[in-house]
Formats: C-alpha cells, structure tokens, sequence
C-alpha cells in the first residue's frame, strides 16, 4: 500500500468529521488543518529513483489517494487536473480515492472520464444514516468502474440494503473511532451491516473496533495497538463463497434465559399455534413433526447464504413455522440477533439441532396431548 497525499488540509463538512485524525494530528504540531495546500508529493507516482526507475510499483499496491485531505475539496479546482494526468499516465497502478464530497465528483471528472476509470476506485464515507441516504443515491448514478462505501467511523444505525441490491457497491468497510474524544462504536451496527451485506452478496470489512467499543450490553475503553487486531480477531470481516464466519467463536444463550427474552417481545410473543396448527401435531405425532423442523431448517437456514433471506418462513401453514417466528429461529439475522449464531456461514449439524431443539421445545410448551 502506498499513500498519496497531493493537497494537505481540509475543512469538516459531515458529522464523521469532528474528530478528524488530519486536525488532531497538526493540532499537535501547531499547525492549521484547514489550510489547504499543494504538497512537496504532488506528483509522488511520477518520482523517479536514481535508476530512473518510478519510486512507486504496482508491487506496492493500492495508492490511496489523499488522506490527509479531500481530494474533490473546492480548494483543490485548480490542482486536481494534474493529480488526473498523473492517474490516467500511471495505468499500472490502482487509485483509490476515499471522499466525503461525493456530491462534487461531477463538477471535478476529466473531459476523457467516459464511464469511468478501471484503475480508479471511489469510496464514499457513510457514518450515519443521513449520509448515507443523501450520498449513496448520488454515487450509485455515477460513472464510477469501482464503487465502495466505508462506514467510518460509524456512528449509528445504519441500512443500505436498498444501495447494496443495485450489485454496484464492491465493497463496504466499517469500522469505530480512534482517540481520546472518540464516540461509541456498538457492534450491533457493526453485525447489522454485515449481515445486510451478506444478503446481497457484498465482502464486508470490520476494519477497527475504536477506542470505544459497546458489545453485549458492555463497553469496552480498547488501546489505540489494539483496535484494529480485535476487530480482525473477531472473525466479523466476511467474503462471500468462503464460510469465513465458521471461525468466530461465539456462546449459545442459556435456553431459559432465551425463552424468559422471548416472552417479553411483543412481536415473539404474539405468535401461537392455530387450531389446525394444534391437530396437525396431534395427528402427526412430535417425531415426525421434529423431522419436518429439522428439514426446513436444512434446507431454508443452514446455507452460508440462505436464498430469500428474512423471507424464508412463512408465517403460518405449518406449526413448525409458526414455533420458528416464535423462537426468533426463521431466519440468519433472528438466529444471529437472538441465538448469536453468526450470520454467513453454513450451519453445524449441532446448530441445526439445537435450533430444531428449541423449536421443539416452543411447540411442547404450546399445546397438550
Ligand atoms: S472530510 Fe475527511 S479529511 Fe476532511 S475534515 Fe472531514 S474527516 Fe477530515
Ligand atoms: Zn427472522
């Protein structure tokens, strides 16, 4: 990886950036963040050695293209032309270009641009939901050959199922703030990204945990060393196809602790079984019934990446069915919200068990023979 900073200085538009690394890091210094000016490495992939060589490779990898700025900044009309030539000359490296200005990428495109630049990928910031709804629209329609989007420092909620089902987003990363003022990163976003990443296919990056990290109901102070380790650690980064997530290490909850939760939702306790529900157990019996639960967990949950998703169950026509929205076992996001079960890797014959067990367990308590 080489870093590529034409332009230093910035000016903070977006709430993501009020802890920005580029000011707290020339406060220490003494000098003003919000001067934009041209660096000594404007033209740093052109640079020679004294073998007349370029300095940088393709070896070295991506170029990540100013990071200590903006590189669609107002600031930087007069200067970006030249960073363009520099791209378009240097076809044997790969530019990727992380803005927060994405709504100005229009006005700042060279004039042989066409649809877009395959050495050239652009990241827009996504820290919170509003941003995300204001700029995803906005990147999806552009001439862009790679697309990506990096929630971070994250700092809500946030759902981009409807950009990440266009397939034109390759990438989402995500990760907490650093530093001594940073805000809380809870990892339920973190989950909740993945797994809509998941859904449509998208590699997901959980980058960094951030200085401060809230995970089941706990907050966590983590060393600056440490934030990115943990969150690699964790197992939560995923890439479609590779069962990656069969790694991460996780606890089944206690099964009464499980059904005393579930009683107290609204949503779950509401459901129950109907009178055919109830003779369909009767005549059949609770082995076979057992059979079916163990059949529709196989084949509608226990892929890497069940087909439907969150569609999979119907909500009645079968007690199984009804026992599964019950017991928050109808779909990956319930298995892995209420069981911790992680989402995008396929099931454990033992997960599917005990999933068909506290099925079981629903329909016993929910009817007398
Ligand atoms: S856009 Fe990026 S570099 Fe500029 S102030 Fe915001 S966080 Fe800092
Ligand atoms: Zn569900």
């Amino acid at each position: 990886m080489t870093i590529w900073n034409p332009w230093h200085g910035c000016h903070k538009i977006s709430p993501g950036c009020a802890n920005c690394y580029v000011y707290r890091r020339d406060e220490s210094i003494g000098k003003d963040a919000s001067i934009v000016s041209k660096t000594g490495d404007y033209d740093l992939p052109l640079k020679k050695n004294r073998y007349k060589e370029f300095k940088v490779t393709s070896d070295d990898g991506t170029v990540y293209t100013c990071m200590t700025s903006d590189f669609f900044i107002e600031d930087a009309d007069e200067w970006r032309q030249g960073c363009w030539d520099i791209i378009r000359f240097r076809q044997d490296l790969s530019f990727h270009i992380i803005t927060k200005r994405i709504d100005r990428f229009e006005k700042c495109i060279p004039s042989d641009w066409g649809d877009g630049w395959g050495n050239v990928t652009i990241s827009s910031t996504c820290e919170n939901q509003d941003r995300t709804d204001y700029r995803l629209p906005i990147l999806l329609e552009l001439p862009i050959k790679h697309k990506q989007v990096i929630c971070e420092p994250i700092l809500g909620e946030i759902n981009m199922e409807k950009y990440l089902s266009s397939g034109l987003i390759e990438h989402v990363t995500c990760g907490g703030e650093s530093g001594s003022d940073a805000r809380l990163c809870d990892f339920r976003w973190v989950q909740e990204i993945r797994r809509e990443c998941i859904r449509c296919g998208v590699p997901f990056t959980f980058k960094q945990t951030g200085a401060l990290f809230l995970r089941n109901g706990k907050t966590y102070h983590i060393d600056r060393k440490d934030q990115i380790p943990q969150a690699q650690k964790s197992g939560y980064s995923y890439i479609p196809g590779t069962n990656s997530a069969s790694l991460i290490s996780y606890k089944l909850p206690d099964r009464i602790e499980l059904f005393d939760r579930l009683s107290k939702s609204t949503f779950r306790s509401r459901f129950c079984l109907s009178g055919k529900d109830v003779d369909t157990v009767k005549q059949k019996g609770f082995s076979v019934i057992r059979d079916h639960a163990k059949d529709f967990v196989k084949k509608r949950l226990s892929a890497e990446n069940p087909e439907n998703d969150g569609k999979q169950t119907p909500m009645k026509g079968h007690p199984v069915f009804v026992a599964q929205h019950a017991t928050a076992s109808c779909c990956r996001s319930c298995l892995e919200k209420w069981h911790h079960i992680p989402a995008g890797k396929e099931l454990t014959l033992q997960e599917q068990e005990y999933i068909v067990d506290v099925i079981m367990e629903w329909i016993k308590n929910n009817i007398e023979i």
